[in-house]
Order: structure tokens, then sequence, then C-alpha cells
């Protein structure tokens, strides 16, 4: 049953969601809900709060365009602060009052004689938007691993997702599955005092060393005082991350790859300083190209392994018993904790978050797997009016999440203004178009690192499960910026 209508619905209160709320608003759109699985906001960053949790992207950069903020402590700002932030940009911008907690979506569908998007809720209730924006983030379905005998561990059991804020490692026996980003992050504060750290390996990951900065009283002042020196470094630090994606990922053919083996030989500097046994050095050293699978900024997880109570397993695991880990040479480690440190399931469960069903009955999800992953301009799919897909193939750049929302939010203020200004009641990308920016992608991908590199053995999230690197958007910023700003208003038919 229909009980409410909105002018926009959107689907998720993290830093995505609340970024196209600001954008509404700055349109004059104001009856709108937010619709938010957790009981509060800013997804990524109030779900996750494991022990080291930090953004490994400059926050001189990682934040919105609009929006600096004076106060970060550091350069490679700690979680919470980031937290504190989404709260007072929500605050800022009254984007609070919009957002429903606790509120699962279970699916939307266009309704074509009454022009509005259903979406039901898990609750049984239908609500009903003009507009549709799913800000489902990238990386927001915890991935548990499906190995043989885990649910038969007598011990705890925390995936990084759902950090038990009582747990104390002093003391325990601990496995961490998995050296993705969260991992490298988490390994060396569970490192300071567990009596037993073995960590399960199965790819190794690139870490080079992190120069981190801590803003002082004079600099915070200063940010806050003049604000065009946050600003020239802000333009510092998306240079220097502009400069690393266009020469290492982007244009990896024209490089010749130089970039990536520098920045290998950095990560290998690393390891020789930090690690004085050899063999060890070998296992933690990728045999992929640097930057197939993103790489992390750590001073202390190649460290951890020089600890006596920190093991590395690359063996494989066989299965899990009550009490342990048995690996795949047959050896056993005895555990009472094992943190799943195992990432998302972006594929199968994130693309899409919800069931979304367009035009003539076209479920985004099977036409996705039927043809090809897509999305004009990293938002937009034929045969669905009105909706907005913040979290979709071509769309994430380069490393930054708030790259990706400048372009998304810019490219808002184009479309919604156009439809305005024509007294238009839908949009939708033409076919033609979203077809001509698939080949365009596709075509510019072909001199990528990901079609011209060594990535086979990576294991990456870049890469769909048809092995195809659908997930980034292979521009640089500037140009995202720009097409969003420019983009031929033909693309769309406006109605
Ligand atoms: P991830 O990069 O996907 O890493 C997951 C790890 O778990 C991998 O090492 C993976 O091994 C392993 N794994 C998964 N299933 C397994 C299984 N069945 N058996 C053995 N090992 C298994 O996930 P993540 O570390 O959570 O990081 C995800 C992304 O979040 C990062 O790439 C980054 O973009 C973001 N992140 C950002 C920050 C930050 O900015 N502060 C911090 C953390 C994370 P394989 O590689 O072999 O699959």
């Amino acid at each position: 049953m229909t009980t409410e209508h909105f002018d926009a619905v959107i689907v998720g209160a993290g830093f995505a969601g609340i970024g196209a709320a600001i954008q509404l608003k700055r349109l004059g759109i104001d009856d709108f809900v937010i619709l938010e699985r957790e009981d509060d906001l800013g997804g990524t960053w109030y779900v996750n709060h494991y022990p080291g949790l930090a953004v490994d992207v400059p926050t001189t950069t990682y934040s919105y365009y609009f929006e600096p903020n004076p106060n970060w402590s550091r350069l490679f700002t700690p979680g919470p602060e980031i937290k504190r932030y989404a709260d007072d940009v929500a605050d800022k911008y009254d984007v609070r009052r919009h957002i429903r907690y606790s509120v699962n979506v279970e699916g939307a569908r266009w309704d074509d004689d009454a022009s509005v998007w259903r979406v039901a809720l898990r609750d049984g209730t239908t609500l009903s938007g003009r507009y549709l924006l799913t800000a489902t983030g990238f990386l927001s379905q915890p991935k548990i691993p499906d190995i043989p005998g885990i649910d038969d561990f007598d011990g705890r059991i925390i995936h990084t997702t759902e950090w038990q804020d009582d747990f104390d490692p002093a003391g325990r026996r601990i496995a961490v599955i998995g050296t993705g980003a969260t991992a490298v992050q988490l390994i060396p504060e569970l490192a300071k005092s567990a009596a037993d750290l073995t960590v399960y390996q199965r790819t190794p990951i690139w870490v080079v060393p992190k120069i981190d900065l801590r803003f002082g009283a004079f600099a915070k002042k200063l940010f806050a005082r003049i604000p065009a020196t946050q600003r020239v470094l802000r333009w510092f630090t998306s240079s220097v991350y502009e400069v690393m994606v266009s020469v290492g990922v982007v244009h990896y053919k024209t490089f010749r790859g130089r970039g990536n083996i520098s920045a290998a030989d950095l990560s290998r500097l690393h390891r020789f300083v930090v690690i004085r046994d050899k063999d060890l050095r070998r296992r933690l050293t990728p045999d992929y190209d640097f930057g197939c699978k993103r790489p992390t900024f750590s001073n202390g997880f190649y460290r951890a392994f020089t600890r006596p109570n920190v093991h590395l397993q690359d063996v494989g695991i066989d299965h899990v018993q009550s009490d342990g880990i048995v690996g795949k040479d047959g050896t056993k480690v005895l555990v009472d904790t094992l943190v799943l440190a195992t990432g998302f399931d972006l594929w199968e469960a994130n693309f899409p978050a919800i069931e979304v069903i367009g035009r003539e009955g076209r479920n985004l999800g099977k036409w996705w797997r039927d043809t090809r992953f897509q999305a004009y301009q990293g938002v937009s799919m034929p045969q669905f009016p009105n909706y907005l897909s913040l979290a979709s193939p071509y769309a994430f750049l380069g490393l930054n999440f708030f790259n990706t929302m400048e372009y998304q939010m810019r490219l808002m203020d184009r479309l919604f203004s156009e439809v305005k200004r024509r007294g238009a009641t839908t949009f939708e990308v033409t076919e033609e178009a979203n077809a001509r920016y698939l080949d365009r992608m596709t075509e510019l991908l072909g001199e990528s690192l990901f079609t011209q590199g060594n990535c086979a053995s990576a294991r990456s999230y870049y890469f769909n499960p048809a092995g195809e690197p659908t997930l980034l958007r292979p521009t640089t910023t500037e140009t995202a910026i720009r097409e969003a700003t420019e983009f031929p208003l033909s693309d769309y038919r406006i109605a």
C-alpha cells in the first residue's frame, strides 16, 4: 500500500546520500526522504569502527569540495573524525530531518502511468517518489567467507564491519582472514597486545609507507582564518593522487607501467628495510602489477610481522574446527577469535543493492548481467526514467569517493535544472548515448593498467565476475567534472 509521496526518494544516508540531499535542496527540491538501513548516518564511516580505521586518501582531498573542514587532526584522519564530519555536514545543511533510520528497502519499480517510482520497504509499506536516487555505496555488503566448518567455531567471530567495541585483544589467540586495506590497518593494532596473531593471506597486497602529518593548532587556525591555504593544500594532495591514477592506471600503456614499477620498488624497499627474513619478504610480495588491486599505505603492517607473536599463514585454509584453523598443509593453529577482514561482495550483492525495475519491466540487475555492466556518466541507464544510481559501473573515480560525488552532484545540477527549465516531468538517458558512453569507456580501458598490465592473479574487486574492469571510471577527475557540466542535453530524453 502506498502511504506517502515525495518529490524524491534517496536510498542511503552515507556521504553520497547526504551530498545528493544537499544538491536537491540547492535545486529547490525539499520534499524528499532518505531511507537508511542503519540506525545512524555516515554509511561506511558509521558501520566501520575497527581499531586502526583511518582514511587512506588525504582528508584535505577526502571531503566535499564545497565544505572544507579546517579541524582535521591529521592528513590521514582517523575514522571517528570522518563520521563527525558527516554529522556536522548533515546538520549544517539540515539533512537530518529527512532521514528515516532502520528502514530496509526491498526494491523500486517505475510506474509508467503515474510517472513515479514505487519504493517497497521490508515492513510492507510502499512510498512513491518522482525521482529515485540510490546512494548505496560500493562497499556496503559484507562478504562472509564460505569456509568449511566455520559454523562449528566455538570462539568469537567478528567481521570488521561489525566490530565489537568490548573486544579486548590482550592475551587472545587471534586469526585474521584477509590482507586487504582493512586488514592492513587492523593487524598492527591487534598485534600490539594479542598473545598470538595468525594472518591468513590468500593474495599479498602492495603496501607503501604512509607519509602522515599532524595538523596542530597553528595549521587549524590558518585553515579556518585563511581558507585559501587549505584549498592550496587540497589542490596539491588532489594533484598527487590524480597524477598517480593517470600515470599508473588510466594511461598505463603510454607510460609503459613505469609509475607502477616505481611504486612497486618503493614497496619492495619498504619491506627490505623493515623485514630481515628473506623468505617472509618473498611471501609478502604480490605477483601482480601495483594498482591492479587497491594498494595501501601503512608504516605498521610489515613491521607487525617482525613481532614474535605474529605469524603469516599463506598455504590456505582447509577447514575451521571448534577451537582453531587447519591449514591446507595439515597444521592446526589454536584460535579463540576469528576476525573476518574479508571485505565486501560488490558485484553480486551490490550492483544493484536493491531490486530496481524500470520501464517495460527492465530489471536492472538482470539487464546488467544479461548484457554488460554499464551506466551513462556512471549514473544513468536507459529505460530507468528519473533515476540516478550513484553506485554504478564506471562511476568510481580514481581513489577518492568525494571526487566521484563532485561530478555526480554537478551532473544533478545540470540535469535537474534543465528538467525544471522545460517544465518537464521525466528524464531518461537515450539508448544511443548510453551505448556511445559504454564504447568510450571500453576503449579507454583498453589503454589502462587493467587491460595492459598483469592483473590476472590480483583477485581485485575492480573486476566483475566476467573479468571486465567495470568499476572505475577511466578518466581524470577534471574530465569527469567537465563532462558532468557540459554533456549534451540531447543525451537525455526530457519530456
Ligand atoms: P578487500 O580489499 O576485498 O580484502 C578482503 C581480503 O579478504 C582479501 O585479502 C581477500 O583475499 C580475503 N578473503 C576474502 N574471502 C576470503 C576467503 N574465502 N578465504 C581467504 N581469504 C579471503 O576488503 P577490505 O580490506 O575490507 O577493503 C575493501 C576496500 O575498502 C579497500 O580496497 C578500500 O577501498 C576500502 N577501505 C578503505 C579504507 C580507508 O580508506 N581507510 C580502509 C579500509 C578499507 P583475496 O585478495 O585473495 O580475495
